[in-house]
């Protein structure tokens, strides 16, 4: 009868678009007690668009310029935002070389001779950057909306800071009060600042945030929890998060994820619907009643 039962579930899985590799993932689904979920594409939509500008010393245009000329070389969604509002605004733009991405942080490349670096507030720390007042001011105003803000520097003085924007997924707010309710606990993990990652929190009911945690540091942030005794359910997109998806007791990717997300998941969860994370949980743990 056991193979019949899970089997059963597992079709039943298949019907709500929640794709169940096997029995781990229902033994897995019984024992969490925490669901951490990765911000942007995860929690959000994932679909950003520039919300506003602040150039310093440089006119708008040029600080679209050059962060658009960068940006044309990354797949972030913040690139891609910022590339395509460049491109509507100003038609073709400069072709930029040496392009460099850096994970979590930012991109840098040469735009017409000069080295422009595009990227967050933990980017520019890093690289020691002079961070001029009116910059530090820009930033914290983005912030205060609930925006993301990206730093512009040109030959190592920064020329301005674009805000993004991003919608926290209708489910949202649904599923943490559903995970509240079976007792769970619910974690926001993101490489971006503080300030937006708490408005995203605040915009959803999430009880805790991480932030400023780079892709290769989520992974041990999950580590970090089961190691004060938790046991962890990791959902992410597996952009910058298929470690984290492993080494959580339970990782369900969201379909849009790459084929890193699938292998390194336990559950695939193929709606773009939030309340697929507790309906994969409540039929895991059904089907695991049954079996036993
Ligand atoms: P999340 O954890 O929310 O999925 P990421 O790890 O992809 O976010 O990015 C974290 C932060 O790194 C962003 O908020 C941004 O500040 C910066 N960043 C990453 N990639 C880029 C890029 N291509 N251009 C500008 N900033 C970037
Ligand atoms: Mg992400």
């Amino acid at each position: 009868a056991t193979p019949t039962a899970l089997m059963v579930g597992v079709g039943r899985g298949g019907q709500l678009g929640i794709l169940i590799k096997g029995q781990d993932a229902l033994e897995a689904s019984g024992a969490i007690d925490t669901v951490v979920f990765d911000k942007t594409g995860t929690l959000t939509t994932g679909a950003m668009r520039v919300a506003g500008l602040a150039p310093l010393g440089a006119p708008e245009a040029d600080l679209l310029r050059w962060a658009g000329a960068v940006e044309a070389g990354s797949e972030h969604t913040i690139a891609k935002a910022i590339s395509e509002t460049a491109r509507a605004q100003l038609g073709e733009l400069p072709r930029a070389g040496r392009f460099t991405t850096l994970p979590g942080l930012g991109a840098r490349a040469e735009v017409d001779g000069a080295a422009v670096t595009v990227g967050g507030p933990r980017l520019f720390a890093q690289e020691g950057l002079a961070m001029p007042a009116e910059a530090a001011a820009a930033v914290e105003r983005f912030h205060a909306r609930g925006s993301t803000a990206v730093l512009v520097a040109v030959d190592g003085v920064v020329r301005g800071v674009i805000a993004l924007a991003d919608e926290v997924k209708p489910s949202a707010a649904s599923t943490v009060e559903r995970l509240r309710a079976l007792g769970l606990h619910s974690i926001l993990l993101t490489g971006d600042a503080e300030a937006p990652a708490r408005a995203a929190a605040a915009a959803t009911g999430i009880d805790e945030v991480v932030s400023g945690v780079l892709p290769a540091e989520k992974a041990e942030a999950i580590a970090r929890l089961q190691g004060e005794g938790h046991r962890v359910a990791m959902v992410g997109d597996g952009i910058n998060d298929a470690a984290a998806l492993a080494t959580a007791e339970l990782g369900l990717a969201m379909v849009r994820g790459t084929d890193i997300a699938m292998k390194s998941a336990d559950i695939i969860l193929v709606r773009d619907d939030l309340g697929s994370v507790v309906d994969a949980i409540l039929l895991s743990r059904r089907t695991l009643r049954t079996i036993r």
